[in-house]
This record gives structure tokens, C-alpha cells and sequence, in this order.
């Protein structure tokens, strides 16, 4: 492959650039995270209820245990009034499955009321609730509500240090770089993107940069080199 690539630090072209070509190339393959997939069912507790679901737990093991929940309890006042054996049973296979299932119910329980049963839309009132933190709460702005916010796992964080666009060493300092260098057009297409980059190609161990969409424009393709 033409080294084509940028030869100064990022720049804000060149991220939309990138996202737009990993974009390209994901709508192609067709593929869709868990959260992805529960988004398209305009339900926002849901999302928040996945993605706590969603820490440290693979994609396919939590969107089974998401449906395995949602098909027996359907919203916040059904789940508040379970008992924690019955959701611990259905969520089983998740990390952290009792952890998750006291703070699912309390969730649903503060929901009801403090926030007069709707999942609220800021990121404090998010952050206010159990098991949320600034990823699982900007997910929930992403794929809950459709708002602008950059939620940052291992795959945004490896992946934006790859490239070049940050040099970081926390998901927290990465996610205030990218807010900085990412026009906000471009930010809600960027967890989805990565995650699925990071789990195709962008590997933790072994990226598969010969396959790789963007490595024309990747700093760590280009050092190998
Ligand atoms: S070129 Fe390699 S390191 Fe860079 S984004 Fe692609 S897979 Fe990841």
C-alpha cells in the first residue's frame, strides 16, 4: 500500500476523514455492536440497562442476556418489583452478574422516583445513578437519546492512541482530547465505529493492519513500516 498519510498530528479533516472511511466500510459488512442493536428499539432505558450489562462482558453475551431480561420484565416498573434471584438468573452469564443485578433494580427503583419514570437526558443526573459511569452514561446519551457525546471503552481508547489523534493514558483524558479534535457532527458515529473496528480488525493483540480501511492514515501502521 502508497504511503499517503499525513506527515503533522491530527487534525480535525483528517479525523472526519478517517470516520467517514470506517463508516464506508462498516455499513458495507453490515455489522452492528449490542448496543447498536438495542438503539434501533428507541428505548432508552433499555440502552442504559444494556450497557450497564454491557462492562466487561463480550457483545454476544450481552445482547443474549439483555433480550433474556427485556423478554420477561419490560420496563422499569416490572424490574423494580423483582426479586434479585429472578433478574441474577437471567443476566447469569455477564460479569459481575449479582453486582449488576442489585444496581439494575435500584436503577429502575430511582428511575420511578427520582426522575418520574424517564431515564433522564444530562450526563450529572446519568452519572447520579448506580454502576454509571462516564462511559456507560455517554452511551446512554448516543444510543438512548441520539446526543453528542463520546463514550470511550478499551477499543476507542487503544485504537484513538493507534492512530495518532491522542497520546493518553486514561479513557477520561482520551475523551477529553477527542472532544477537542473530533468536529461534533462525528461524534455519534464514533463509539459504534470503533467498537466494531476494534473487535474485526483493530484487535488489542495482532491489529490486522494489512486488512485495515484506514491504515493509510494510522500513525502505528506507518511505524511498522
Ligand atoms: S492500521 Fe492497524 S493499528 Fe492502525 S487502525 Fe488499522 S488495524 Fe489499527
Amino acid at each position: 500500500m502508497q504511503n499517503t498519510a499525513r506527515s503533522s498530528g491530527p487534525d480535525s479533516r483528517n479525523c472526519s476523514r478517517t470516520i467517514s472511511l470506517l463508516k464506508e466500510h462498516y455499513t458495507k459488512t453490515g455489522q452492528v455492536t449490542a448496543l447498536g442493536k438495542v438503539a434501533e428499539l428507541d428505548d432508552p432505558f433499555r440502552v442504559l440497562i444494556a450497557t450497564v450489562l454491557s462492562q466487561r462482558t463480550r457483545d454476544e453475551v450481552t445482547s443474549r442476556a439483555e433480550r433474556a431480561l427485556f423478554g420477561k420484565f419490560q420496563d422499569a416498573e416490572s424490574i423494580s418489583q423483582a426479586g434479585i434471584g429472578e433478574i441474577e438468573n437471567l443476566i447469569r452469564n455477564v460479569g459481575f452478574y449479582k453486582t449488576k443485578a442489585r444496581a439494575i433494580r435500584e436503577i429502575s427503583r430511582e428511575i420511578l422516583t427520582r426522575f418520574d419514570g424517564m431515564v433522564p437526558e444530562d450526563l450529572e443526573s446519568l452519572l447520579s445513578l448506580p454502576l454509571v459511569g462516564r462511559k456507560t452514561a455517554n452511551c446512554v446519551l448516543v444510543f438512548g437519546f441520539g446526543k453528542p457525546a463520546i463514550p470511550v471503552d478499551t477499543h476507542v481508547h487503544r485504537i484513538s492512541n493507534r492512530l495518532g489523534w491522542v497520546r493518553t493514558r486514561t479513557p477520561e483524558e482520551t475523551e477529553t482530547a477527542l472532544s477537542k479534535l473530533i468536529p461534533k457532527v462525528r461524534w455519534l458515529d464514533v463509539n459504534e465505529l470503533m467498537v466494531r473496528h476494534g473487535k474485526n480488525i483493530c484487535k488489542p493483540i495482532n491489529p490486522r493492519c494489512d486488512i485495515c480501511p484506514i491504515a493509510r492514515y494510522c500513525n502505528y501502521e506507518l511505524k511498522r513500516r
